[in-house]
């Protein structure tokens, strides 16, 4: 976090270009500049608030100056309005009775066009494992424990399984949680090595093969297998056997390397499922080693040509260590080099957990933010379909990103200024909801902590 945040608050961080806003600067008790007589600015003297477009590069002469004083309050404010998108500088300087001048500090804001200006930032994952496949956590307590680490959103995605995701949903049915918990299941069919996540589809689409786990669990029970209570009816090997043949000779295959003609076949059959039950397909972890490349070179190239997923997991934290630019550096050069052939995939980072406590070194290493207008899974999908997604890779420590470089740009400065302050906010939430779980807090405290993160929301984000 920006070392000036413990100090000082600054609010919105964010708002739109070419509407003035007036801009807040709280200066906290902590701080060598606060004289102790009152909480925040000095009542004597006046301030000047330099704003400046970081992107203007760097000339001092292209400040624009706000003479001010403190209010009643101790607070300080400008009217400002941002000509152009991007991170723009706020210097304050103090002037005393005799126009003596001090440097007080330099904070950082955030204004941006429209298309961005509507949306708020989520931060999410799309793969998560629970102990109902080969994950550490019972569903529940995955979900606390992702809130806690920061999550916005989360889809429980479990091998072969889609149950334990309506399990985690329904821990926390009678309360008003700020986490959205999504739907979801790793698909993982017969004829195919390729693993598909199906993050937010009605319907389990491993349940639809009678030797499934998730059918040999739980059947047709469609409170188990369906999110809203519908599904196609579960096929027999034999059945699915001859729909994989249909495909494989419509002519949709044409093209895929001779050896993958089936496996293809079978994933263009799970994708269609995954979006007709309004899910976001998503091609997992094509360059995850074990041993080998979980596809092929020559199929994943033709597999992102083709692009039959919606969005495709850039980064994914179940990389082994020694692997992990092995998997996930590549993973990313391939997506820049798709772009220079015309196809720009929507993307996402998961962690692609197996254990969510810190015992796992990787547990929250890759997340996504998505710039979406609200906290629900069809609007999240929408955004990452019209790319409005990167994905954040902190396996080093520091954090890497990729994406557009507008967005990138943007989520580098939410992730100095605006994630620390939101994470301290979900480090409670989900201590919170690992007691609701427990039976040790109640369904009003997690609904008082979403009051709180719906207003923390306000405050710093401008929206139009
Ligand atoms: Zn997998
Ligand atoms: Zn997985």
């Amino acid at each position: 976090m920006d070392v000036e945040l413990y100090k000082y608050d600054i609010y919105p961080k964010v708002f739109p270009v070419n509407c003035e806003t007036e801009i807040t600067i709280r200066m906290f008790g902590d701080n060598k500049n606060y004289t102790g007589e009152k909480d925040g600015f000095s009542q004597s003297g006046y301030y000047i608030v330099m704003l400046c477009h970081v992107d203007s590069g760097n000339d001092v002469s292209k400040y624009e100056k706000f003479r001010t004083t403190a209010g009643e309050d101790g607070m300080l404010r400008v009217l400002y309005t941002a000509k152009a998108e991007g991170e723009h500088y706020v210097c304050i300087e103090h002037y005393d009775e005799r126009e003596t001048r001090t440097y007080v500090v330099m904070l950082s804001v955030y204004a941006l066009e429209e298309d961005l200006a509507c949306r708020i930032p989520l931060r999410g994952d799309f793969h998560i494992h629970t102990s109902r496949s080969d994950g550490g956590e019972v569903p529940g307590l995955v979900c606390a424990n992702y809130r806690k680490a920061g999550y916005d959103f989360i889809v429980i995605t479990d091998h072969h399984r889609y149950y334990p995701s309506l399990e985690a949903i329904a821990a926390y049915k009678d309360t008003d949680a700020a986490l959205h918990i999504i739907p979801g299941e790793e698909v993982h069919l017969p004829n195919t090595m390729v693993h598909i996540v199906n993050a937010g589809g009605s319907y389990s689409v491993n349940g639809l093969m009678k030797g499934s786990h998730q059918y040999k669990t739980c059947g047709d029970d469609l409170t188990r297998c369906s999110s809203d209570g519908r599904s196609p009816a579960a096929i027999t090997r034999e059945e699915y056997d001859r729909q994989i043949e249909e495909i494989m000779e419509s002519g949709r295959c044409d093209g895929c390397p001779e050896a993958d003609r089936q496996s293809y076949a079978v994933c263009l059959w799970a994708f269609d499922h995954i979006k007709a039950g309004g899910g976001l397909a998503i091609l997992a972890h094509p360059l995850w080693r074990c041993n080998l490349y979980n596809l092929s070179i020559p199929y994943t190239k033709f597999m992102l040509k083709e692009h039959p997923f919606d969005a495709l997991e850039v980064l994914g934290g179940a990389a082994q260590p020694h692997q992990y630019y092995g998997t996930n550096g590549l993973q990313s050069a391939l997506y820049y080099e798709e772009w220079l052939e015309g196809r720009i995939h929507p993307i996402v980072g998961s962690t692609d957990s197996h254990d969510s406590t810190e015992h796992n070194r990787n547990k929250t290493v890759a997340s996504t933010i998505v710039f979406a207008h609200e906290n629900h899974y069809g609007d999240i999908f929408a955004s990452v379909k019209e790319r409005y997604s990167v994905a954040v890779d902190t396996f080093s420590g520091d954090f890497r990103l990729v994406g557009p470089f507008r967005l990138q740009k943007y989520a580098n400065f939410l992730l100095y200024h605006w994630y620390p302050i939101h994470d301290r906010l979900t480090a409670m939430d989900g201590e919170i909801m690992r007691e609701y779980y427990f039976g040790e807090a109640e369904a009003e405290e997690l609904a008082c902590m979403k009051k709180k993160s719906d207003a923390m929301f306000k405050k710093y984000f401008k929206t139009i």
